[in-house]
């Protein structure tokens, strides 16, 4: 197994086969990000990709999870992913999910007929970063889309038979968008109505253009109670019937988890009891990405 640089996954895919399918990420421009500075954005040659699943099948007896990395696997042609999801099923057959990161781009690239055979290949299910509902902040923070194109890249998703995780990230628009952003994050999460929401809290990290702002005083961060005031207006103005929200990242101050709607009130009370008692948060230090 052959892997170049860092290499993130989803917390979900901790117990994952990992294969690189492609490298970095096709953006790499987000103000908050750091993960994929050190390598340019390419696709892998097919050959090694099929190699390394080769290989795997000699060194694990039982997969059952697979995750096609880097950031935009879905952006590699149609017939290449293919190609890959129909080894996978030869080698693997005790695989019952491959899952990969997307970018809206990505998927506006394919079509849904593209789409729905990769389904039937196997793909499963696609993670694709939301970061914010607010427009001013995906601008301020150079996401490259606005929320209406990754909102209807979500619903592609969906509408083709994939399921969909999405994320956000609480404290992006700090304190001056702190209303903005928790009340359109939960709208575009609700329009999506994905299979998984997932919030992390904004971590900052060196070398980013985040990391300068906050170090100029351009960029306030949110203290704790902020984040927590933030996320309770997130949680109460979510509607997304069946959705699994996950807010149990190392980078939150809070653990929440629950399934939308029924669970909201309970979130909304454990939210509650935190802010009245602020020990009952992860202190600062042991945050992390
Ligand atoms: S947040 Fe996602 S899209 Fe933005 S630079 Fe990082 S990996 Fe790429």
């Amino acid at each position: 197994m052959r892997y170049v640089g860092s290499v993130y996954r989803p917390p979900s895919e901790a117990r994952s086969l990992i294969v690189q399918v492609t490298y970095g990420c096709s953006h790499n421009t987000c103000a908050f990000c750091s993960m994929y500075k050190e390598k340019r954005f390419a696709v892998r040659p097919l050959e090694e990709v099929l190699a390394d699943f080769r290989e795997a099948r000699r060194l694990y007896p039982r997969v059952e999870k697979i995750f096609l990395a880097d950031g935009d696997a879905l952006v590699r042609k149609a017939g290449e992913l293919e190609t890959i999801l129909d080894t996978v099923r030869e080698l693997f057959p005790e695989c019952g999910r491959v899952t990969c990161y997307a970018s809206p781009d990505s998927v506006k690239l394919r079509t849904d007929g593209e789409l729905q055979t990769l389904r039937a290949k196997g793909l499963t299910m696609v993670y694709m970063g939301l970061e914010s509902g607010c427009d001013a902040v995906l601008e301020k923070m150079q996401k490259g889309h606005d929320v209406a194109f990754i909102v209807e890249m979500g619903k592609k998703i969906r509408r083709n038979g994939i399921a969909l995780s999405v994320t956000a990230i609480t404290g992006l628009g700090g304190p001056a968008l702190l209303e903005e952003h928790a009340v359109e994050t939960a709208a575009a999460f609700s329009a999506m109505d994905p299979e998984f929401i997932g919030m992390l809290t904004l971590m900052v990290e060196p070398g980013t253009p985040l990391f300068d702002w906050v170090r100029d005083g351009s960029f306030k961060l949110l203290t704790p109670a902020e984040d927590l005031r933030e996320t309770r207006l997130l949680v109460e103005h979510l509607d997304s019937p069946g959705s699994v929200f996950r807010m149990n990242h190392a980078s939150n101050y809070l653990a929440l988890r629950g399934t939308l709607n029924g669970d909201r009130d309970a979130m909304l009370a454990a939210i509650d009891r935190a802010a009245a008692d602020l020990s009952l948060l992860r202190p600062e230090e042991w945050r992390g990405l």
